[in-house]
């Protein structure tokens, strides 16, 4: 074997700058600027600009934000719908080195304001619409940042809180700044706080390194190809967008910005710019597929009509798609994606990766497989499926049930200022998600449950998402959330917690009878209960609510 220190060898072969740079999200915007000026890179309402004056704007941003006291490793918080100004700010921030912590919009004025003390944010950009939270959690403040006020002409009731507005920042700004992206990779770009339905909110830090790689792991995963033209359905907040501000960025597309998720803005918007892709929880596919009855004409119009293959292209996460979702999707002509992940893993990390075999299948077996989480994205370096006690894999035999766990390159740096959280949920050397599932013959993953929504009755777990897609089966139902409920004799029975379709209407003794065609006696729901069910902004059923509410029947 050649020794490969000797001078030249492999090993002895220099890291320079010739051959080496931190991978970072800020070279997309520098590329696509460069090459594609003219090109339109946001649409919002009426506004359009290109790549060359986005860059420029941008620019503008950091350096001002840099005049504003931000270097390196300074968090800069933002709260705002998807509007331009958040996109810009994913990508100047990152320009400086400084971490861009992106907040919920429908937080209260409690968690705004331990998220802004806890990030020891410097600078706050708000939208004008949101002064009345924002308000509040400033007064509540010791050090309170700088604030700025993002005005939007089509803000409900908007009000100033700060010294300066966003266009005034930009304006003292300069076009040609360089910035100083960070040397080291590894540094801090940005800062996600969980959305609580796992209980306090934790800030999962992401590295320049993770969100490069998971920008172009989005691009290759969903073979997006260049020009994209993307419709801002998932909040940017959550998880940095899945990381698509930079995805469609280093792709030259266009971002579609869209304040209000409604469907008529987004049918408006499809139809307008001719969107090609969209992400979103199930509540955003069920916005669209609600066309298919109340305006058929207007649905066939909107995503019909296109050429083979061009049709409009979605990927959902958040909760596996039901069945009858899938149908109605493709009903409507899109295709669809699902993806699985954590705000620990930047967004969507697994993926159900489909083989066109699967095509030829019969409707209901397609929307079986396509229920299925599946496998991890190719930047993502493993995932398996074991015990939680001994980390002892569980066999690919699609019955053993075991936790979650992840590993590679699209793993958070750890949880700010929370060193005993980021060792456990780092122990062992893996990512423990929370989440329970089994691994099929095929290598595709299927979740059952998080560990805390798992059933236990009579000491047999019961999945409760296995009672959701039962529940689903029945025309009348539209959304359900099935939790347990405390039983003096079983310990927990399930409860289940159903929206109807409109104008359907169905009893508690019909939907259990239903439910005797699909499941066992002991998996069955011994309650049901009609009521609206309680979301988060993300469009994630609020369990843990509803737990709550289970207790005190
Ligand atoms: P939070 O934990 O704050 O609610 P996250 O976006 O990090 O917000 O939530 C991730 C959780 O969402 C996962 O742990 C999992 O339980 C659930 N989830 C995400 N995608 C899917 C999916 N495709 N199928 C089933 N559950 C999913």
């Amino acid at each position: 074997m050649a020794d490969g220190r000797q001078p030249g060898g492999y090993e002895d072969l220099p890291q320079t700058p010739a051959n080496f740079a931190a991978l970072s999200p800020v070279s997309f915007l520098k590329r696509t600027a460069a090459v594609f000026p003219d090109r339109v890179a946001v649409r919002y309402g009426d506004l359009s600009r290109t790549w060359a004056e986005t860059d420029a704007r941008c620019r503008r941003l950091a350096s001002a934000l840099r005049g504003l006291g931000v270097g390196p490793g300074d968090t800069v918080a933002i709260i705002a719908p998807n509007t331009p100004a958040l996109l810009e700010a994913h990508l100047a921030a990152p320009m400086l080195g400084a971490v861009l912590n992106a907040l919920n919009t429908r937080l209260d004025a409690r968690t705004i304001c331990y998220i802004l003390g806890h990030g020891e944010a410097k600078v706050l950009l708000t939208d004008v619409e949101l002064h009345g939270p924002v308000r509040e959690a400033l007064a509540g403040l010791e050090n309170p940042p700088v604030v700025i006020d993002i005005e939007d002409a089509d803000a409900v009731d908007p009000a100033r809180l700060g010294r300066m507005t966003y266009e005034e920042l930009l304006s003292g700004g300069d076009a040609r700044f360089e910035g100083t992206p960070p040397e080291d990779e590894w540094r801090a770009l940005s800062l996600n706080y969980t959305s609580g339905t796992t209980g306090e909110p934790k800030g999962v830090v992401y590295s320049h390194r993770g969100a490069y790689l998971n920008a172009l792991g989005n691009a290759v995963t969903w073979s997006m190809g260049q020009f994209p033209i993307y419709l801002w359905t998932l909040p940017m907040f959550h998880c940095n967008g899945w990381c698509f501000p930079w995805t469609v960025t280093a792709l030259a597309g266009t971002h579609v910005c869209l304040r209000r998720v409604e469907r008529d803005a987004i049918f408006d918007a499809v139809e307008r710019y001719g969107v090609t892709h969209l992400c979103g929880a199930p509540i955003v596919m069920a916005m669209m597929t609600g066309a298919l009855t109340e305006e058929p004409e207007r649905a066939r119009r909107v995503f019909g009509g296109r050429a083979p293959g061009a049709g409009v292209r979605m990927m959902t996460a958040a909760a596996p798609p039901p069945a009858p979702v899938i149908a109605k999707m493709e009903e409507l002509g899109v295709d669809l994606t699902h993806v699985y992940g954590l705000t620990e893993v930047y967004g969507p990390a697994v993926v159900c990766d489909w083989n066109p075999e699967w095509d030829a299948l019969p409707a209901e077996e397609r929307a079986r497989i396509k229920a299925r989480q599946g496998v991890p994205y190719p930047v993502q370096e493993a995932m398996m499926v074991a015990d939680p006690d001994t980390m002892e894999p569980a066999p690919a035999d699609g019955e053993t049930l075991g936790e979650i766990f992840m590993r590679g390159n699209i793993t958070m740096k750890g949880y700010l200022k929370r060193p005993e959280a980021t060792e456990a949920a780092f122990a062992g050397g893996w990512f423990h998600t929370g989440d329970l599932g089994v691994l099929h013959p095929d290598g595709y993953v299927e979740i059952r449950d998080r560990s805390k929504d798992i059933i236990i009755s009579g000491g047999e777990n019961i999945s409760s998402i296995e009672v959701e897609n039962a529940l689903y089966k029945h025309p009348a139902v539209a959304a359900v959330a099935v939790v347990a409920r405390p039983d003096e004799k079983w310990g927990e029975t399930p409860c289940a917690f159903v929206e109807l379709n409109e104008g359907a209407a169905a009893t508690e003794e019909e939907l259990i009878a239903h439910c005797r065609e699909h499941l066992a006696g002991f998996q069955r729901p011994k309650s049901v209960l009609f009521e609206t069910l309680p979301k988060t902004s993300t469009g994630k059923i609020q369990k843990n609510i509803l737990r709550e509410k289970a207790k005190g029947l």
